[in-house]
């Protein structure tokens, strides 16, 4: 076995972090774990995990749910699309392999939602096969460990890395070596300035020796994520207020309230609200602004209340909702604020608790 192998495991075996998805030996809970992991911190998705497990405790429950109702297991942990995949790649599994995840990581990879990283991961993990799984943890562990200094958006330096990866994963235990290295990555070999004097490859690592370790991975500069202006506005028809859910890609089947581009006045809100829906909206409130980063983008809102007439019939492809039922829809985190002054508004009526 290869010395940093040989290291890592033993250290795994002493300083494993104690997480729910590694006490049952499930490839079902495994994925799912794994899809709720990117992209999000293990502390968060703990709860998540769990309650998603009460509601879908099977492949077969998840597949014949609702996908309101998955996204609404999912409210608050973003990048929805993950678990439009999720419920997707469950449906498939049903129907092309009889409920049960293929112990084949090329089968796995043709799953709906499944890429590399998860097949790697639910290949090891769950079915105990010898293939890596990198995430960005990896990539700065073995970038270091080796000592690679090229640019990973360089062509080919990504795969020099997976490649160095895979080369480190044993036979008898590859889903603890990745467990492993995500967890040194996570715990000791952290972004910036790593702690190598506790680390298990002092020594036989190549960026500790030339003193590079802080320097290692070289990444490609990310892209700033594009500001985009909206005015967000809550229009109320007594206590229902307008809500659109989107079929966009991006927060698809998720319930927003009203977004139009750019900033204007409340006033001229007003006005190309009853031109484009043909009813007046009075009492036009501005309560402040509302900020959410998401990867790419960032959305700077202004927040607008407004009452438009009682009996008003919501424009096409909108709905008017009652103030009191808000909860039982899923809204991204970026309609909290709004959502926070609907049921305020909602309650000043008496018509929530
Ligand atoms: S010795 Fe330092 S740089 Fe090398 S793997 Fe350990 S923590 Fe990372």
């Amino acid at each position: 076995m290869d010395v940093r192998t040989g290291r890592l495991l033993r250290w795994y075996d002493q300083n494993a972090r104690t997480l729910p998805w590694r006490e049952i030996q499930d490839p079902y809970r495994t994925w799912v774990s794994e899809i709720m992991l990117q992209q999000t911190r293990v502390e968060t998705v703990i709860g998540y995990y769990a309650r998603f497990l009460e509601a879908f405790p099977t492949l077969e429950a998840l597949a014949e749910a609702d996908e309101a109702d998955v996204l609404k297991r999912w409210e608050g942990l973003g990048y929805y699309s993950r678990a439009r995949n999720l419920h997707q790649g469950a449906k498939q599994v049903m129907r092309e392999w009889g409920g049960q995840l293929p112990a084949d990581p090329a089968a796995l990879r043709k799953i709906h939602g499944i890429g590399p990283y998860t097949a790697g991961a639910i290949a090891s993990i769950a079915f105990g096969l010898p293939e890596a799984a990198v995430d960005g943890n990896v990539i700065r562990v073995v970038s270091r460990l080796y000592g690679v200094t090229d640019n990973l958006g360089e062509k080919g330096a990504r795969s020099r890395v997976e490649a160095l990866a895979a080369g480190l994963i044993p036979v008898d235990r590859p889903g603890d070596m990745n467990q492993a290295m995500m967890d040194l990555g996570a715990m000791v070999c952290v972004p910036g300035t790593p702690d190598c004097e506790i680390c298990p490859l002092k020594g036989v690592c190549e960026a500790e020796r030339k003193g590079q370790a802080a320097d290692l991975p070289r990444l490609p500069k990310a892209k700033a994520p594009k500001e985009l202006q909206y005015d967000l506005c809550l229009v109320y028809a007594g206590n229902r207020v307008l809500m659109r859910r989107r079929t966009e890609k991006m927060l698809q089947g998720l319930w927003c309230f009203p977004l139009w581009p750019g900033w204007k006045t409340g006033a001229r809100r007003a006005e190309e609200i009853k031109s484009a829906w043909g009813w007046p909206v009075e009492a036009v409130r501005c309560e402040g602004e509302a900020k959410h980063v998401f990867t790419h983008q960032v959305w700077r809102m202004t927040l607008y209340e407004m009452d438009a007439p009682k009996e008003a019939e919501a424009p096409e492809g909108y709905t008017f909702i009652p103030l009191r039922d808000l909860d039982s829809l899923t809204l991204p985190t970026a309609m909290k604020a709004a959502k926070k002054l609907a049921q305020a508004r909602g309650k000043a009526s008496g018509d929530e608790e």
